[in-house]
């Protein structure tokens, strides 16, 4: 199946990294080093469409025409296994901002449940790039994006490592305009809401906690 404004990289190293990943002999230091390492590709795909401005620097020679980035970047971990992907994108942008949204799934709605959130009231970027290695459900995927727009920024993006058909139809659905970037798409959501053949739960294989 085609997903519209859906981007899974072709790229032989997310290919080959991720199939490290989803060894379930990779020890937690080497996952969250591969997340790490996976997610700072996709964000170098993710960018191509940043916007920059000229710049005149010197080089030790002489004056030459540049460029900087002109807008602001928002991180946007998805606690909690969206935090091992920041740093490998904020090691690409230094000037980042970092936000975190806390949300928890509640047992009886099954619907997001807001617990953290301090974003100021005025938005403080003008790109978010929402960050969370298993797109599943997609439920904290569209509830993120929601208050992100609420927040007043219009150009979000989104990160993950695997999706499920199931995730990226659910956040098509709600917000079409949010390109979708990853390292593969799986075969479906099992029972428990595990991506299949997926990497177990991301969380739990980043902290040892499994
Ligand atoms: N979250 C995970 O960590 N893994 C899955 O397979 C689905 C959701």
């Amino acid at each position: 199946m085609i997903y519209e404004n859906v981007h899974a990289s072709e790229h032989p190293l997310v290919a080959h990294k991720l199939t490290k990943l989803r060894d379930q002999n990779t020890k937690p230091k080497k996952f969250r080093e591969l997340v790490r390492e996976i997610s700072g590709l996709l964000a170098y795909e993710a960018t191509r469409d940043l916007v920059v401005r000229p710049l005149q620097i010197e080089t030790p020679l002489e004056k030459t025409d540049g460029f900087e980035l002109q807008q602001k970047i928002g991180l946007i971990p998805i606690l909690r296994a969206g935090l091992g992907m920041v740093e490998g994108i904020w090691s690409l942008m230094p000037s980042a901002e970092v936000w975190h949204i806390g949300l928890y799934r509640d047992e009886k709605s099954l619907s997001p449940v807001e617990y953290y959130n301090k974003l100021p009231v005025d938005p403080t970027v003008s790109v978010c790039m929402i960050l969370d290695p298993m797109l599943a459900t997609g439920g904290s995927a569209v509830a993120t994006i929601d208050i992100v727009k609420r927040w007043g920024v219009t150009r979000v993006k989104f990160i993950g490592l695997i999706a499920a058909p199931e995730g990226i139809e659910h956040l098509h659905k709600h917000h079409p305009d949010v390109p979708i970037h990853l390292a593969a798409i799986d075969r479906e959501l099992n029972d428990q809401g595990y991506i299949m053949p997926g990497l177990g739960d991301a969380g739990d294989r980043q902290f040892g906690t499994a």
